[in-house]
């Protein structure tokens, strides 16, 4: 390839990113009624059932690592990263609309301290089952519950690397699912699925790897018997208000 056409590539590209960037631009007005509309930024939740609550879909040593030193880690490192800052004083979807200005630190632990509270919520040990209007909008959306399982699983499985699977609900207030790369999620402008959260997987290896090793479909499938409905059909209700 010639000088000047490489030279006019790469301007190109740096056109495109650009023009990407600008249509992720965060837009706070669109997470007014996100399902954790209280999250404190400055309290580090407690894990809301035991270690072992889980078993035997996750064992308790996973869920004590992950929760104690991965998740006790993001949430520390998150405070020491906006500590003086004028973010200090924001709420997490003030920070999250406008990530992309605010730096790696607070990007990967704001993320990493948002998105395991969110994980830790949307799991209990029994469940009834999705609420019937959020039941009738994934049939209507995905075919059937088990079609969204199999594309929300797909997601989560095909994920290259570390990150998260999710479903959201859209700006126009649609049902989606999607993945996230790292500790990014949908709140954030930088993501390249946009909308509020309402269930999801972490799929870092630290979450599964001591039970399940290189076998993150079977953890992923295994995912579906600790889902916890009633808090992800009460993020629903939240959302389309
Ligand atoms: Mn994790």
């Amino acid at each position: 390839m010639g000088k000047i056409k490489m030279l006019k590539k790469i301007g190109l590209t740096a056109v495109a990113i650009l023009i990407t960037l600008k249509s992720f631009s965060g837009d706070p007005e669109n997470l007014k009624n996100t399902a954790m509309e209280n999250f404190n930024i400055h309290e580090f939740p407690a894990l809301p059932y035991a270690y072992d609550a889980l078993e035997p879909y996750i064992d308790a040593r996973t869920m004590e690592i992950h929760y104690d030193r991965h998740h006790r880690a993001y949430f520390n490192n998150f405070i020491s990263a906006i500590k003086g800052t004028s973010l200090e004083n924001n709420t997490i979807y003030e920070i999250f609309a406008g990530i992309s200005s605010a730096g790696d630190a607070v990007r990967n632990n704001g993320g990493g301290f948002y998105n395991h509270v969110f994980f830790w919520n949307n799991m209990a040990v029994k469940s009834a089952g999705p609420s019937p209007e959020l039941l009738a909008d994934i049939n209507k959306t995905f075919g059937s519950l088990d079609k969204f399982k199999e594309t929300f699983g797909n997601s989560a499985k095909t994920r290259f690397g570390s990150g998260w699977a999710w479903l959201y609900l859209t700006k126009d207030k649609t049902l989606a699912v999607g993945s996230t790369p790292n500790q990014d999620n949908p709140l954030m402008d930088v993501s390249p699925v946009k909308g509020i959260p309402l269930l999801t997987i972490d799929v870092w290896e630290h979450a599964y790897y001591l039970k399940y090793q290189n076998k993150r479909a079977d953890y992923v499938d295994a995912f579906w018997n600790v889902v916890n409905w009633e808090e992800v059909s009460r993020r629903y209700q939240q959302a389309m208000k």
